[in-house]
């Protein structure tokens, strides 16, 4: 018995010009997973990700979201279906502090703000409460409650990493897209953000990471994907796709 995967994609292609980056990508992602997407530079994991947060259409191909058609759909609507993707903290404001940062990614529409403002003054404050209390509930999943109160531009690199996974658990996903999670951050902090994602995935969050530091993927991520070539390569657990002819194959030649 299996249950539908949260993510489906179908006969994914994508065309630049004369490169063919997506060439017919199948693959799925079940609930409660942190599944890792990997392969060589240049095997299209970049460009799936952004067919599947809406950023790029694919010339062909289907992308379901928990059994729904979402292909085409503009990045907002998939998000506020329940797929969210960590963005780079430099498209963040630095000069605010954590809690504002992720206060700034939970609020509503500023339109309805500016309505309620003027016709309800109590209920601005009670949402304003509220969004406050969610944020610091993010900060506390994160490990991030001592420094709500710094600016994020003084963050730890570990810890900048961590305000952009809070910033997305402020869209309230189901599933969390996280691209590169790890980088340029030093292991013993790549340990703790494996162990933040662990949890999440504990609470019952499904991930999806393209990463390309493997004692990461190996300690947290199964399955592992294998793309090379616009395609699925092989799937399985760590240990077997690294020990996988094909895989090693695809590595090598790059
Ligand atoms: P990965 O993230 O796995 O390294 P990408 O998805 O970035 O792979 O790229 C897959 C292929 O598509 C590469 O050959 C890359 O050069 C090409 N490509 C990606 N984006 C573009 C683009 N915007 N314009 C032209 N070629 C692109
Ligand atoms: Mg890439």
């Amino acid at each position: 018995m299996t249950a539908a995967p949260i993510l489906e994609l179908r006969g994914i292609r994508r065309r630049f010009g004369g490169v063919l980056a997506l060439d017919g990508l199948d693959l799925a992602v079940r609930r409660g997973t942190v599944t890792a997407l990997v392969g060589p530079n240049g095997a299209g994991k970049s460009t799936a990700f952004q067919v599947i947060s809406g950023v790029i259409r694919p010339d062909a191909g289907q992308v379901l979201l928990e059994g729904a058609d979402i292909t085409g759909r503009r990045p907002d609507r998939i998000t506020a279906a329940g797929l969210v993707r960590s963005f780079q903290l430099a498209r963040g404001i630095p000069r605010l502090t954590v809690l504002e940062n992720l206060m700034l990614y939970g609020q509503a529409q500023p339109g309805e703000a500016v309505a309620a403002a003027l016709f309800r003054p109590g209920a601005v404050r009670r949402r304003e409460d509220a969004l406050r209390e969610r944020a610091q509930a993010v900060a506390a999943r994160l490990n991030l409650t001592r420094v709500l109160d710094n600016p994020a531009a003084a963050l730890s690199g570990g810890q900048k990493k961590l305000l952009e996974i809070g910033r997305a658990l402020m869209a309230e996903p189901r599933l969390l897209l996280l691209d590169e999670p790890v980088a340029g951050v030093n292991p013993v902090l790549a340990a703790e953000i494996a162990a933040r994602i662990a949890q999440l995935r504990d609470e019952g969050m499904t991930v999806l990471v393209v990463e390309h530091h493997m004692d990461f993927v190996a300690a947290l991520c199964d399955p592992v994907i294998v793309m090379a070539a616009g395609r699925r390569l092989a799937e399985g657990r760590f240990q077997a796709i690294a020990a996988d002819a094909r895989v090693q194959e695809a590595y090598m030649g790059r």
